[in-house]
């Protein structure tokens, strides 16, 4: 046994769950509390990052993404939410398809390899609009992927236009969706997600309409929104939940962890969120996020636009293995008052700086490039 790990083992003793991660074995309900209130966060993270190094090496990936959001008029209001407008509203507004596949287009001499489009619950946009999207991005721009639509939004639709969810995606796809981003996943715990996401699926229909996704050959993302109301059983329910789905369809890409965003926020207006979580809480989310799922979905996200480039970089010392994007331009984030541009090269330059090797990957985590 190489030495980290036999001194690991021996610093381990007083958690149970730490020694069954170290193990490799499967983390349980308990064991999974157990993390989220170890108090010794340096050994928590001392083995994610342990965990990290052995399931997927020493690369940190990222890709070169274009996120847009399409419309921000919403038929829902979720109390996490700074984005969303009413239809009327002085400030809201819809991209043309055009509007759209222009703006790919610029994206895409900057470099993206990726386009991410994500919106609202629009209540009046047809299927025709999302189909006419899609097609006009594939025909001028063939080589770019489609990662677009979470599956709230597509559990929307189908609600919308009643067609079922397998045909909605299956005509979506047919017009050029190659995968779903993994928003709208928020907490699936039906006591936490009615107070933070009003008027979105629950939390089994996310789940429902994913596995309709992945059992169609479309894989997904999923992410976690943590950081505001909930409580440790939330996140730990959470993660398990993605864990038994992903053993059954191996659809999931990457899990992205997101911190909750307080500014211009219901939640913060009501003052039940006075201030975002702590680092170390950003920290603990990453290391239990790698060892609840290690063996089953590996590639553990770190969003570095929530966190900053400095803590994004801890986090990988505690678990994470990616980076998202480049993220070209994120209105979500930005409503809430969050930087948003990076390039290629200062990904690059963040993964050197804590001696690891950067790549930049596509959506389905294959190498683009190696630096
Ligand atoms: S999070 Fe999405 S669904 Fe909820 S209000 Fe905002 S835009 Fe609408």
């Amino acid at each position: 046994m190489k030495l980290e790990y036999l001194m690991l083992d021996q610093l381990v003793n007083d958690s149970q769950a730490l020694d069954r991660a170290l193990s490799g074995e499967e983390l349980s309900f308990d064991d999974g509390m157990e993390l989220m209130n170890y108090d010794n966060l340096h050994l928590l993270g001392a083995v994610a990052d342990q965990s990290r190094k052995k399931l997927v090496g020493d690369e940190v990936s990222f890709t070169a993404s274009y996120y847009m959001n399409y419309t921000n008029v919403c038929a829902a209001s979720c109390q996490m939410c700074a984005f969303y407008r009413k239809d009327g509203d002085e400030d809201a507004y819809t991209l043309t398809p055009e509007q759209i596949e222009q703006r790919v287009g610029i994206a895409k001499q900057m470099g993206a390899t990726e386009v991410h489009i994500v919106g609202g619950f629009h209540p009046k946009l047809p299927l025709d609009y999302y189909e006419d999207m899609m097609k006009l991005i594939k025909k001028n721009h063939p080589e770019l992927k489609i990662k677009a639509l979470t599956a709230a939004e597509i559990f929307f639709l189908s609600k919308l236009t009643k067609n079922s969810v397998k045909e909605v995606l299956s005509r979506l796809k047919e017009s050029g969706l190659d995968s779903l981003p993994g928003g709208g996943a928020e907490l699936f715990h039906p006591e936490i997600r009615p107070k933070i996401a009003r008027g979105k699926c629950t939390g089994q229909e996310w789940l429902d309409t994913v596995e309709t996704a992945h059992n169609m050959g479309i894989k997904s993302n999923v992410t976690m929104l943590y950081g505001h109301i909930e409580k440790p059983e939330h996140v730990i329910d959470h993660l398990i939940k993605i864990r038994e789905l992903q053993k059954k369809t191996g659809g999931f890409i990457t899990l992205i962890p997101l911190k909750f965003s307080l500014d211009n926020t219901e939640l913060e207006q009501e003052h039940l969120v006075n201030n975002e979580c702590s680092s170390v809480y950003d920290l603990r989310i990453t290391a239990v996020s790698r060892l609840m799922l290690a063996n089953v979905l590996n590639n553990i996200s770190v969003y570095w636009v929530a966190y900053g480039k400095k803590l994004a970089q801890v986090a990988l010392s505690n678990g994470g293995s990616d980076l998202v994007g480049t993220a070209f331009s994120e209105e979500v984030y930005r409503a809430a008052g969050k930087p948003t541009a990076s390039s290629i090269n200062e990904l690059e330059i963040m993964v050197k700086e804590i001696g690891r090797k950067p790549i930049q990957r596509d959506t389905f985590f294959n190498v683009v490039n190696r630096f």
